[in-house]
């Protein structure tokens, strides 16, 4: 079966790095890509496993020989999906998690939109947002205005989604993206080696009602 790349995007405390523990909880074959950053490494995050940070000379490396999927600059960062991480999905036959901003989103279902299901996290509204971004209390002041700023806009990008999920209730969320991961598994094109095998067993089978 071939995978697909799960696009999950939302404004900065949106919710959707708690959201995306839960589902790979409950989904355990699925790969998870892990992105380049420049920002720096935050309490608690471990080089490789929630990104790959790196400086900016080698960013711009990265760029220009060509090695990224998608990049952007989120928030006066850079951010980046490697092309060796999406290539992991090729090889792997397994979906694969890509949780990244808007812009970085956009260029991926424009290069690849037939391998692409694509989901938006809305937060329920501002106020919830904002308390969300203040409780997490990873950004200074103004790290935080730029962030709650950039949501604005960032919001409204909701419409270049195939599917949105609103982040009111952890459980009841998760479980929507859940079903959408499953749901996108049964879909035809997706199981035509399966069907084609149980195809082949009536095949074999049609001789006994010849001539009934
Ligand atoms: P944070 O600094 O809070 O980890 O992430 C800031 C924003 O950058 C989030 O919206 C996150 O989804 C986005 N982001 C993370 N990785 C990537 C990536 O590889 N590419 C793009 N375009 N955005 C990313």
């Amino acid at each position: 079966m071939q995978g697909k790349l799960i696009i999950i995007s939302s404004p900065s405390g949106g919710g959707k790095g708690t959201l995306i523990r839960e589902v790979r909880a409950c989904l355990p074959d699925l790969g998870f890509s892990v992105s380049h950053t420049t920002r720096g490494q935050r309490f608690g995050e471990e080089d490789g496993r929630e990104y790959f940070f790196t400086d900016k000379d080698e960013f711009e490396r990265m760029i220009a020989a060509g090695e990224f999927l998608e990049y952007a600059e989120v928030h006066g960062n850079l951010y980046g999906t490697s092309l060796e991480e999406s290539r992991k999905v090729a090889k792997s036959g397994k979906d694969l998690i890509v949780e990244i901003d808007v812009q970085g989103a956009l260029q991926i279902l424009e290069k690849l939109p037939g391998d692409c299901v694509s989901i938006f996290i809305l937060p329920p509204s501002f106020d919830v947002l904002e308390a969300r971004l203040t409780a997490r209390g990873t950004e200074g002041d103004a790290e935080l205005r730029t962030r709650l700023k950039n949501a604005f806009n960032e919001v409204l990008q909701y419409s270049k989604f195939q599917y949105v999920v609103i982040n009111e209730d952890l459980p009841a969320a998760t479980r929507q993206i859940v079903s959408i991961i499953c749901a996108e598994r049964q879909c035809r094109d997706r199981q035509e080696a399966a069907i084609k095998g149980i195809l082949d067993s009536f095949d074999a089978s049609k001789h006994r009602f010849n001539g009934d």
